[in-house]
């Protein structure tokens, strides 16, 4: 046996999503050495590296045939949910930023080893021409669209007001909220009753940090945005919720998603005392995708750590 192989073994046994065990115990607690990528960052270069599900999630045929767009799909979150998708039957299509490709081809490869379809559709979704022909391109490559995961994002932590420059208030909206607007219009022509829409929320949509407002306050809107449109979409039997992560190791929180010197801690103040991997979240986007959650509309899953909420 390869030493990479009793590793993989290793990593099984102790982060599968189906062992019991105390749930603070199954990821050791992260101290993030101080480091800084460009934005985007990449899931490539980040330490300590992440649990995207690879050896982790399992899946047990919840989506089966299913076909799946997921924005921001190349790493962190979305390449936890992306894997998850199809090792629960669907075939996916990820956007992302060109110079996201690496970590895209990252996903593709474990995807395609277990023979589901993953078309790579890279694009900057702060371009309303590109929003209003993402969902088209990904039904040409997926030959339908049942499900739509809206969570791209921007995240670049400001310690004052008058420090956040106007370009990035504009391009924070852009990217997180009026792309959610401008690329579930365009998907909602494809989606048959029984399709669900997935948007990524936040924890800073109820609780901002003093350094994040103009991120926070696009997550409120997301949560609200979700509500409005799950009770305007129901009777074409589209279910629409949201999913609020609390502070996941990914590779938005070292391209200036964090103050720097918050780094190592990152994670330890909620309940469970350690940052959440993005496999964890995966299941929660499962559920809202698959028919059993077919009475879930307009909801809000918090995925934290057990940090309360409203
Ligand atoms: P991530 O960096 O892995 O993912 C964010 C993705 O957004 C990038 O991979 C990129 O592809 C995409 N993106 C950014 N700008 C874009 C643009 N102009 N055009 C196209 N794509 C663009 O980090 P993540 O933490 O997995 O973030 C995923 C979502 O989760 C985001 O919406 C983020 O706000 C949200 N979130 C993350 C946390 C956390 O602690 N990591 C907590 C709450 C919410
Ligand atoms: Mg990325």
């Amino acid at each position: 046996m390869t030493d990479s192989k009793q590793n993989d073994d290793a990593a099984r046994e102790t982060t599968d999503q189906l062992v019991m065990q105390h749930p603070a115990k199954r990821y050791p607690v992260i101290e993030p050495p101080k480091q800084d990528q460009p934005e985007p960052g990449l899931d490539a270069e980040l330490t300590p590296k992440t649990d995207r599900g690879e050896y982790s999630y399992r899946g047990t045929g919840r989506l089966e045939g299913r076909k799946a767009l997921i924005t921001g799909g190349d790493s962190g979150i979305g390449a936890a949910v992306a894997i998850a998708y199809a090792r629960e039957g669907a075939d996916v299509a990820l956007n992302y930023l060109p110079a996201e490709e690496e970590d895209a081809q990252w996903v593709k490869g474990v995807i395609e080893r277990d023979g589901r379809k993953c078309a790579l559709i890279p694009g900057d979704l702060a371009d309303a021409a590109f929003c209003a022909s993402l969902p088209d391109k990904a039904v040409a490559e997926l030959g339908g669209l049942d499900i739509l995961v809206n969570n791209a994002g921007k995240q670049i932590a400001v310690g004052n007001l008058e420090d956040i420059s106007d370009d990035q208030i504009t391009e924070t909206f852009d990217v997180n909220i009026v792309a959610m607007f401008r690329v579930t219009k365009a998907a909602l022509k494809h989606l048959p009753p029984g399709a669900a829409i997935i948007n990524t929320t936040s924890i800073q949509a109820y609780n901002p940090s003093p350094t994040l407002l103009d991120y926070a306050a696009t997550k409120a809107a997301i949560n609200n945005f979700t509500k409005g449109l799950a009770q305007q979409v129901a009777e074409r039997g589209i279910r629409v919720n949201a999913v609020a992560p609390g502070p996941f190791w990914t590779p938005l929180q070292v391209s200036d998603g964090q103050p720097k010197d918050k780094l190592p801690e990152f994670g330890k103040n909620t309940a469970l005392g350690r940052a959440g991997q993005p496999t964890e979240l995966a299941p929660a986007y499962v559920f809202l995708a698959s028919p059993e959650s077919s009475y879930v509309l307009g909801e809000t899953l918090n995925v934290n750590g057990g940090t309360p909420t409203p």
